[in-house]
């Protein structure tokens, strides 16, 4: 077992691309239907290991991943928690398993399946929020501050303005708004159709998508709109004012709002991804032997995990290969 610089996994003579472009792979990983994730789908010369949901999400058609079987080698796609369908992939082969988390978090949200953790002996972790300062308030507390902040401005008359990625942060904010202020969104067309996939996997979704009727009728008194993350700020607020004439208030949610500030009324610590210290949970539940850290602050969690003991060292930027022990 072999892991590159390039996040290319070689077990019994195949070759796994984690994620990547698979230049080089003859099977690819796909973890999640985000676009960094997510570059080897529409090969169609490559074998694709993707849930359900990613395909999707993805628009491709779906191809089963159970007809991938790699002789001795057992695959298994656990679930990841970062969006609906994100999936870990951990493989087995020869006494000994190698787990890759993709994008990860561990706290339950509206509408992604939970994450599972296994034991491991190699893993290959994300460390997007791999950074000390990087705590989450509880989920639960957040969802509360978000309804309460959509409620009452929409309460008061007002137009009110939510601004998240379009795939995955924004269906978990339709469900806030659906669930908690039991409001229909207005939503942009890449929105909607990404909501029809969810609803299709069970996570069901009311939106009203932008220009159909149904959003004109809503539009005609106050309303709440849920929009990609760039577009809402406060130069857009003040042209639906004027537009409008009603107040607009805006908010965005993303896990970098603990320490960047967003030309908005409110910034969410809202995150896809595990901080900290669910990073460091994953991994005592898990029990690597040797840690890769990727995606990420790869330095600073690779010396936060090695100062509690753990056998951990940065994936991508290693300019050798990493050879895995075979024992
Ligand atoms: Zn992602």
């Amino acid at each position: 077992m072999q892991l590159d610089d390039q996040l290319n996994l070689e077990i019994a003579g195949y070759r796994i691309a984690l994620d990547s472009s698979g230049s080089l792979g003859n099977i690819c990983f796909v973890s999640h239907a985000h676009s960094d994730h997510m570059r080897a789908i529409r090969n169609k010369e490559r074998r694709i290991l993707a849930s359900k949901p990613t395909f999707a999400l993805a628009g491709v058609d779906e191809i089963d991943a159970r007809e991938i079987a790699l002789d001795g080698v057992k695959i298994d796609m656990l679930p990841s928690g970062h969006m609906l369908g994100a999936r870990q992939l951990r493989v087995e082969w020869d006494s000994q398993s190698f787990t890759y988390t993709g994008d990860l978090k561990l706290s339950e949200s509206l509408t992604a399946e939970r994450a599972q953790v296994r034991e491991t002996d190699y893993l290959l972790l994300e460390g997007t929020f791999g950074n000390p300062r990087y705590k989450f308030p509880d989920r639960a507390e957040i969802y509360e501050r978000i309804a309460s902040f959509v409620s009452k401005n929409y309460n008061d008359g007002h137009i009110v303005l939510l601004g998240g990625y379009a795939l995955g942060k924004a269906q978990e904010l339709i469900a806030i708004v659906n669930r908690f202020c039991g409001i229909k969104p207005i939503v942009s067309e890449k929105i909607h159709k990404a909501c029809e996939v969810y609803s299709r996997f069970g996570v069901r979704l009311e939106t009203a998508c932008v220009g159909s009727e149904e959003a004109e009728e809503l539009m005609r008194s106050n309303f709440v709109a849920i929009m990609p993350f760039h577009q809402v700020n406060f130069e857009l607020a003040v042209k639906l004012s004027k537009a409008y004439r009603r107040s607009v208030y805006t908010a965005v949610a993303t896990g970098w709002a603990l320490t960047t500030r967003f030309p908005v009324d409110e910034a969410f610590p809202l995150s896809d991804h595990a901080d900290f210290e669910e990073l460091l949970e994953y991994v005592e539940l898990a029990r690597p032997k040797r840690i890769y850290c990727c995606h990420g602050n790869e330095e600073l969690l690779s010396h936060e995990l090695s100062k509690r003991g753990y056998d951990a060292q940065p994936a991508a930027k290693s300019e050798i290969q990493l050879h895995l022990e075979v024992r």
